[in-house]
């Protein structure tokens, strides 16, 4: 197995040709995120059809997962990147302009949402592009308002702009948001991500939006502000992942708070077998440099070993010079933090269900055994989620006929969503997962592998079986014939 922890990749101009994700894939990234904060329809479209074009082209599995920008307040265009120094002036406008430098040192620019600008004073902090750009305001006029720089830092068009002593009341789900999820109905992405999430009520009206349209994507909540670590357990039980989006949470709250929510949120997803992705500036310095800091290695390092499903990057797939080698070390980083992973999780006692208590006592046989990899049969998905949660440390091979359910175990931590058979009894479908394993190189006849399922099959929270595979079953299983 090559690696358990899943890669996602944020898709922008860097890597958005065909051949450029085919790379990425081959790399090791398991799921595309499609950031709707920037590109437009026409973009987002063409980039789906690279990302399946390519799929198909390696034979792989991999997931779609769509950002719902919400409510992020942002600077507008510019016609260049601004390189700012500490004590320039940035001077927001109320007209919609494209920003530009008016004279050495004062720059020009606008906001998507300009009522913020009346509600700000003398004295308040602006945090631009995750915080790493700092302003205060110094002056207000009446039509535009005046922030001095604290350090410098290089601007660009569209990039976050955050007031942390400024109270905003707003919507989490804007106008824009209800139309890409509609898109993104459409379009087939396998997850969607919730912006700016306050409580379990935005995640629900998020959902009344998906299934209006008759979808059924996964709801990932962004963790990123305040009110949402306060509400936690509710946001958590309604939600199917949680995304630790540490650019906005680390402005929201004082940013050496981050590494134990991240931890803490990691806790609560596992627990819930939801998977959870940790998300924002973990190579950052590989925007521009081929190499990694020490520190963002060890960043990478310790989400793994926290118990993460997935970590993220952003643009240093999307914009950065190096994306591909972003990938690479990302993947090297995991494989190596995975020999000292601590593998066999068991809770004792914490079963949900009868399903909790089969997968346990599967992880714990696939241990006792050495078996070579877990497969389990599953109709909505929740069965291999739950496998996942002991974090066994032989692969689980996620056999469906659904292939919604395929493309949304992409996230899943230890998941390899191969094999797609038909929806028959449990003799035919052992059939065709021996000789279509056994085909194309994941299983080995000569290994033994730890099967659960539901039987009859194919019953969502089913599961009422756990079966040894060993030769002599695959062999009996390979020749059954036709009409068993
Ligand atoms: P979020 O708060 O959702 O993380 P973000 O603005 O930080 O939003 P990221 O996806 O984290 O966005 O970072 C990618 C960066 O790449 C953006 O800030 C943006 O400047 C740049 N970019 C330019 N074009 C695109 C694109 N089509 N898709 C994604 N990012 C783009
Ligand atoms: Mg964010
Ligand atoms: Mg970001």
């Amino acid at each position: 197995m090559k690696k358990r922890t899943k890669i996602v990749a944020t898709v922008g101009p860097s890597c958005d040709s065909l051949e450029k994700i085919e790379e990425l894939i081959a790399a090791g990234v398991n799921v595309f995120r499609l950031n709707f904060s920037h590109g437009t329809y026409a973009y987002h479209a063409q980039m789906l059809s690279n990302i399946r074009e390519a799929m198909k082209k390696s034979g792989l599995i991999v997931g779609v997962l769509q950002d719902i920008s919400g409510p992020k307040i942002r600077i507008g265009d510019l016609n260049n990147s601004f390189d700012l120094r500490s004590g320039d002036i940035l001077e927001f406008v109320k007209d919609d302009i494209v920003g530009y430098m008016a004279k050495e040192g004062h720059y020009k620019l606008s906001l998507n949402q300009k009522e913020i600008l009346d509600k700000l004073e003398v004295g308040q902090y602006i945090y631009l592009y995750d915080g790493i750009i700092r302003a205060r305001v110094t002056k207000i006029k009446s039509n535009s308002v005046y922030a001095t720089l604290e350090n410098d830092g290089v601007l660009s068009s569209k990039k976050g702009i955050n007031f942390p002593n400024t109270r905003i009341n707003v919507e989490v789900l804007t106008p824009k948001d209800r139309a890409d999820i509609e898109w993104g109905v459409k379009n087939g992405v396998d997850f969607m991500a919730i912006s700016f999430v306050q409580n379990a009520q935005d995640i629900l009206n998020a959902r009344a939006i998906v299934e209006k349209n008759g979808g059924n994507q996964m709801l990932i909540a962004k963790i990123e502000k305040f009110d949402a670590i306060e509400n936690i357990d509710e946001i958590l039980e309604v939600s199917d992942a949680l995304m630790v989006a540490r650019g906005d949470l680390g402005i929201e709250v004082p940013f050496y708070e981050v590494p134990n929510i991240q931890k803490m949120l990691i806790k609560k997803a596992n627990i819930a077998s939801k998977p959870v992705i940790v998300a924002t500036q973990m190579l950052l310095s590989m925007t521009k440099s081929q190499r990694a800091t020490r520190a963002e290695i060890s960043d990478i390092a310790n989400a793994v070993l926290d118990g993460a499903d997935a970590v993220m990057l952003s643009e240093e797939s999307a914009v950065g010079e190096y994306p591909v080698l972003a990938v690479s070390a990302m993947f090297e980083t995991i494989r190596e933090s995975e020999k000292e992973y601590n593998y066999h999780k068991f809770y004792n006692d914490m079963y949900e269900d009868a399903t909790n208590a089969i997968d346990e006592a599967a992880v714990k046989l696939s241990k006792d055994l050495n078996a070579a990899g877990i497969l389990s049969l599953t109709n909505s998905g929740s069965s291999v989620r739950k496998l996942s949660k002991y974090r066994p440390s032989k692969p689980i091979y996620a056999i469906t006929h659904n292939s919604v359910v395929r493309h949304q175990l992409t996230l899943s931590w230890g998941v390899i969503p191969l094999l797609n058979v038909e929806k028959t009894s449990i003799a035919q479908v052992l059939r065709d997962v021996v000789t279509q394993g056994i085909e194309i190189g994941i299983l080995d006849k000569n290994k033994l592998y730890i099967l659960t399922a539901g039987d009859p099959t194919w019953i969502s929270g089913s599961t009422n079986m756990i079966r040894l595979l060993r030769r002599d079953e695959m062999e009996f299983f390979k020749n059954l014939n036709e009409d068993f």
